[in-house]
């Protein structure tokens, strides 16, 4: 497989922060089995998306929680190379979108496609190979970081490595390692700092090149020098690539094409920055002016 250099420990980091990404759930643990069978994807030459996302009127309940509605006939639509961004309170339902649009769970209205072909009907493994997500809160496996950022695509050259390492802001810290990009990282390794270990997963991404990907975006500050830095390398990482922002920080998303705000279950308000903060009341308007009075608060 192309876990190259993955000890078991290192599956037990990739098993904690897939699940931290996406959402507690049995289910994603599918996701890293099917690890192999993307690498086999990869020489099959899956068919590389578009990157149009259409949810028409879905409707989901969590299989273990039937009674409790998590979405009502929600509707959004991006286009390929848009950059759209979910905002909500916790529990608002931004994870389960990204989940419903990794095919976890089945849907039980409604329909999910993307370039206008339903994912029901699609190969689960060519539909994960065209998503990258760059998680939260990064956690690396015990190994170089050559392999950590390999992880994207295992039979990717050195020079591959090294250009995406660069594309990411990651090459300055690297290079600054006696062993570059043989220097071990995780728990018995060096420990790279949260601004660092976004860098690794943004060359992972790089390198693995998909159409749409999910940022969710870091929740703790970065110093301001570390997050200039990976501010710059995720604008490379989603030139030309369909984005959708789990968003915290509202500065952040102030040029993307559209937020939908979140709220039971369906859209309660969608447009971009400048249109949502004139809504008098309204929800996104709010949750500006709260974060300006209080610079650290978070939206979940
Ligand atoms: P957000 O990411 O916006 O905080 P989520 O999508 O994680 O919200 O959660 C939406 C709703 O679904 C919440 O009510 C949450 O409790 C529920 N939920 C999330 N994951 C599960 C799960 N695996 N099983 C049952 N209910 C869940
Ligand atoms: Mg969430």
């Amino acid at each position: 497989t192309g876990f190259i250099g993955g000890s078991v420990g290192g599956l037990g980091d990739m098993y904690a922060q897939i699940q931290r990404t996406i959402g507690a759930s049995e289910r994603v643990l599918e996701i890293l089995d099917e690890t192999s069978e993307v690498d086999v994807a990869r020489k099959l030459n899956f068919k590389k998306a578009k990157g149009d996302i259409q949810f028409d009127k879905v409707g989901f309940a969590y299989p273990s929680r039937t009674d409790v509605t998590v979405l009502k006939e929600l509707s959004l639509n991006v286009k390929a190379g848009e950059k759209v961004a979910l905002v909500g309170h916790s529990g608002a339902g931004k994870s389960t979108i990204v989940q419903l649009l990794m095919k976890l769970y089945p849907i039980n209205k409604g329909k999910i496609s993307i370039d206008g072909v339903d994912i029901a009907s699609q190969d689960v493994t060519e539909l994960r190979s065209n998503i990258a997500i760059v998680p939260q809160e990064v956690m690396l496996f015990g190994g170089t970081i050559f392999e950590n950022i390999a992880y994207g695509k295992p039979d990717a050259t050195k020079e591959e490595v090294m250009e995406a390492a660069r594309k990411a802001n990651a090459l300055e810290f690297i290079d600054v390692f006696p062993e570059k990009f043989e220097t071990i990282v995780g728990e018995r390794g060096v420990k790279l700092s949260g601004g660092q270990r976004q860098r690794v997963a943004i060359a992972r991404a790089i390198l693995k090149d998909p159409s749409i990907l999910i940022l969710d975006e870091a929740t703790s500050a970065l110093d301001s020098e570390s997050e200039k830095l990976v501010q710059d390398a995720l604008d490379e990482l989603m030139k030309g690539r369909t984005t959708i922002i789990i968003a915290h920080r509202l500065a952040t998303i102030r040029n993307v094409d559209m937020i939908y705000v979140l709220k039971d279950g369906g859209i309660a308000e969608a447009g971009k920055h400048e249109d949502l903060i004139l809504k008098e009341e309204g929800i996104y308007a709010n949750l500006v002016k709260l974060q300006f009075d209080n610079v650290n608060l978070l939206v979940e």
